[in-house]
C-alpha cells in the first residue's frame, strides 16, 4: 500500500491555521519576501515615498513655525523675510502631495505584480496535486481563498509594515521629550492603547473567521453564476426554464451571506466600541494626570504645555500603529492560509517521488489485489482486482455503469494510487515511480476528454506538447482519426480556433470532437493507452473503421479500451468484466460467451435489441 493514499486530504488542508502571534514574523517576513520578489523597485518607491512624504510633513510643521515667526516680525521693510518661508511651505506641499500620488500610483502596479506572483504560486500548487485532493471540498475552500486572499493580503501586509514603521519612529522621537519630560505619561499611554490593540486583534479574527465560515457558500455561489452564464449550460437551462429556480438558489445564498456579513459587522462594532471607550478613558487619565502634576506642582506650566502637545501626537500616532498593526495582523491569517496552501501541495507530491519507469515501454502490466476507495465514501469501488496485461495486447474492460471501469482506468494511468495492493510495470511497484513519468508514460482519453478552446492544431498537438511543432504528424493523427477533413474545411483549416466562444472560432459536434480527441490520443507516444469510451459519440461507420483498425493504428502499443458497445470490444486479446469493483470473469469473446455468464449475458441483450428479438434469445 502506498503511504499517499492513507493521507487524509481533509486534515492536512485544515491543520496549521493561524493562531499564534508569536508566528507573525515569520508571516511578515513571507509577505514581504513574496512583495520583494514580485515588485522591488515599486516597493522601494512606496517606502521612499512614505519615507519622503513623513519628511516632508515634519518639515512642514517647522517651516509653519517659522513663518508665524517671521508674520508676527513683520516691519516696514516689507515681505521680503516671510517670503522665502511662504515659498518653502509652497514646496513642501507640492513635495508631500506628490509622494502621496507616486505611492498611490506604483501601489497600483505593485498590487498587479503582487497578485502576478501570487497567483503563479497557487497555480503551480493547485497543477501539481495529486488528482485526489480534487476530491475535496477543504481542498477547493482553501483554493478559493488562497486565489481571492493570495492578490491582496502580502501588499496589505507591506503597506502594514511600512506604516508602522514610519509611526514607530515618528513616535521614538515624541517618545524621547516625553521621557525627558514625565516617564509616566509614556507609560499610561501606551497602556491607554492596549484596550484598542485587543479589540482590534479580535476583531481581525472575527472577519477571518467569517471568511473561513462562508467558503463553501461562496463557492457555491460561484458555481451557479458560472453555470448560468455560461455556454455548456445555456441551451438546457432554457429549454428547462431553470434560470428562475438556479437564481433562486443563489439569491438565497447571497441573503445569508449579507445577514451574517451584519452580524459579524456588529460584533466587529461592539468591540470597537469597546476599545475605543475603555482607552478614551485611559487617555481622560493621562490629561488629568497632567492637570494634577501642574497643580500639585510637579510640572511646569511650560512643560505641561510642551507635554500636552506631545501627548496628543504621541496619541495620533498610536493611532497609526493601531490601524497598522490590525491590517498587518489581519493580513497575516490570510497569509498563513495562503503560504500553508501553497507548502503543503508540494509535499503531496513529493509523498509521490520517486524514479522513473523503469524502461520506455514495458512488457509486463500487473495489477495485484487492487482495491480503491474515494475520499468521500468508505466502502471501496474498486476490490481485490488483479489483472495481468502483456505488451501489445488490446485489452477490453466491460461492465454496468458504475462497476469501477474509469476508476480502475485512472488507477493505471497513475492518476490515483491505490488504497491496497499494487500495481507493477514488469514487476516493480508503480508506488516506488516518479508519479509523473508514469503518468507520461500512459496515454489517457476519458470519456469526459477536454474541449481545448484552442486551435485544432494545438488540440491535437497537446497530446504529446513537446512535438507539437511536427505538423506532419499531427495531420497524420487526424488522419488516422477520420479527423482531417472536416478539420481542413474549417474557416482556416487547422489554424481555425475550435469552440465559438472566440473571435474566429468554430465549433464542432460532439462526434466530430471526439475524433478530435482520438487523434490527440494517436499524435501521443505512449507505451501504454487507454481509451475510455472512446467512440460513444462516433457514427457506426466511423466506430466499424476505428475497431477494425485497432491493431495497426496502435501499432505493437498496448491498450487497454474501455466500452458499453459489445461489438467494439470482442476482438479483443482479452475482456475483463466488472462487477461492483471486482472482476466477475475474463477471457475472450468466444471463452466468454460460452460461459454463459454476466458477459454473454449483457452481449446478448444488445445484440437482440439490435436484432429487434426478444431479450432471452
Ligand atoms: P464506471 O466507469 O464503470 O461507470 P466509475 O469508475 O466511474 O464507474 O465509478 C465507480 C463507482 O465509484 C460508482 O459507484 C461511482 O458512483 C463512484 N465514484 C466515481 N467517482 C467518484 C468520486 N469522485 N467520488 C466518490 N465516488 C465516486
Amino acid at each position: 500500500m502506498s503511504e499517499s493514499s492513507s493521507i487524509n486530504i481533509d486534515e492536512l488542508y485544515v491543520r496549521g491555521r493561524p493562531r499564534r502571534l508569536t508566528k507573525l514574523p515569520t508571516l511578515v517576513r513571507a509577505a514581504l519576501r513574496m512583495v520583494w520578489a514580485a515588485a522591488r523597485r515599486e516597493f522601494l518607491w512606496n517606502a521612499v515615498s512614505q519615507g519622503v512624504g513623513a519628511v516632508a510633513l515634519a518639515g512642514q510643521v517647522l517651516v509653519s513655525r517659522e513663518l508665524i515667526d517671521a508674520l508676527l516680525q513683520l516691519d516696514d521693510t516689507g515681505f521680503g523675510e516671510v517670503v522665502p518661508w511662504l515659498v518653502a511651505l509652497a514646496a513642501l506641499n507640492a513635495v508631500v502631495a506628490f509622494a502621496n500620488q507616486a505611492r498611490i500610483e506604483q501601489q497600483v502596479i505593485m498590487s498587479e505584480l503582487v497578485s502576478r506572483h501570487a497567483m503563479d504560486q497557487v497555480l503551480r500548487a493547485a497543477t501539481s496535486v495529486d488528482l485526489v485532493a480534487f476530491e475535496s471540498p477543504e481542498f477547493h475552500n482553501r483554493l478559493l481563498r488562497a486565489q481571492i486572499n493570495a492578490s491582496s493580503r502580502p501588499v496589505q501586509m507591506a503597506n502594514g509594515v511600512l506604516g508602522a514603521l514610519s509611526a514607530l519612529i515618528t513616535m521614538a522621537g515624541i517618545g524621547v521629550a516625553l521621557l525627558l519630560i514625565e516617564p509616566l505619561f509614556l507609560v499610561a499611554l501606551l497602556a491607554a492603547y492596549v484596550p484598542v490593540w485587543v479589540a482590534t486583534a479580535k476583531a481581525s479574527r472575527v472577519g477571518y473567521r467569517f471568511s473561513l465560515e462562508q467558503t463553501e457558500r461562496d463557492r457555491e455561489r460561484g458555481y451557479l453564476a458560472t453555470i448560468l452564464a455560461r455556454k455548456e449550460e445555456a441551451a438546457e437551462i432554457r429549454s428547462f426554464d431553470l434560470s428562475g429556480y438556479l437564481r433562486g438558489r443563489y439569491d438565497e445564498l447571497y441573503r445569508r451571506r449579507v445577514l451574517d456579513l451584519r452580524a459579524m459587522v456588529r460584533r466587529r462594532m461592539r468591540l470597537g466600541l469597546l476599545g475605543a471607550m475603555v482607552t478614551a478613558m485611559l487617555n481622560a487619565g493621562a490629561i488629568a494626570l497632567l492637570v494634577w502634576f501642574v497643580s500639585s506642582g510637579r510640572l511646569e506650566l511650560a512643560e505641561a504645555g510642551a507635554a500636552a502637545g506631545a501627548i496628543l501626537l504621541f496619541a495620533q500616532r498610536l493611532n497609526v500603529l493601531a490601524s497598522s498593526a490590525t491590517a498587518l495582523y489581519e493580513s497575516s491569517l490570510f497569509i498563513e492560509d495562503f503560504t500553508t496552501f501553497v507548502d503543503e501541495m508540494p509535499q503531496l507530491e513529493a509523498a509521490a517521488a520517486g524514479d522513473a519507469p523503469p524502461t520506455e515501454s514495458f512488457g509486463t502490466l500487473e495489477l495485484n489485489d487492487v482495491t480503491f476507495s474515494y475520499p468521500s465514501r468508505p466502502e471501496p469501488v474498486v476490490r481485490g482486482v488483479s489483472m495481468r496485461i502483456e505488451r501489445g495486447q488490446v485489452i477490453a474492460l466491460v461492465g454496468e455503469n458504475g462497476s469501477g471501469k474509469t476508476t480502475l482506468a485512472k488507477l493505471l494511468a497513475g492518476l490515483y494510487r491505490p488504497s491496497s495492493g499494487s500495481i507493477s510495470w514488469d514487476g516493480v511497484d508503480t508506488a516506488s515511480f516518479d508519479v509523473h513519468a508514469l503518468q507520461q508514460s500512459v496515454g489517457v482519453i476519458f470519456q469526459d476528454y477536454a474541449k481545448y478552446m484552442l486551435s485544432a492544431w494545438a488540440n491535437i498537438g497537446v497530446g504529446a506538447h513537446h512535438r507539437m511543432g511536427d505538423l506532419d504528424s499531427v495531420l497524420a493523427a487526424a488522419e488516422r482519426a477520420s479527423a482531417r477533413g472536416f478539420l481542413e474545411a474549417l474557416p482556416k483549416g487547422f489554424d481555425t480556433r475550435l469552440g465559438a466562444q472566440y473571435f474566429g472560432g468554430s465549433d464542432l459536434s460532439i462526434g466530430q470532437w471526439q475524433r478530435v480527441a482520438l487523434a490527440r490520443a494517436f499524435f501521443r507516444d505512449a507505451p501504454f493507452l487507454i481509451l475510455d469510451e472512446p467512440t460513444a459519440a462516433l457514427d457506426p461507420r466511423s466506430e466499424a473503421d476505428l475497431f477494425d483498425n485497432i491493431r495497426d493504428l496502435y501499432d505493437g502499443r498496448t491498450v487497454l479500451l474501455i466500452s458499453h458497445r459489445f461489438s467494439t470490444v470482442r476482438s479483443a486479446d482479452r475482456i475483463y468484466v466488472l462487477d461492483h469493483g471486482q472482476v466477475a470473469e475474463q477471457g475472450d469473446h468466444d471463452s466468454l460467451m460460452a460461459a454463459g455468464g454476466l458477459y454473454a449475458e449483457l452481449f446478448t441483450l444488445q445484440a437482440n435489441a439490435y436484432l429487434g428479438q426478444p431479450d432471452e434469445g
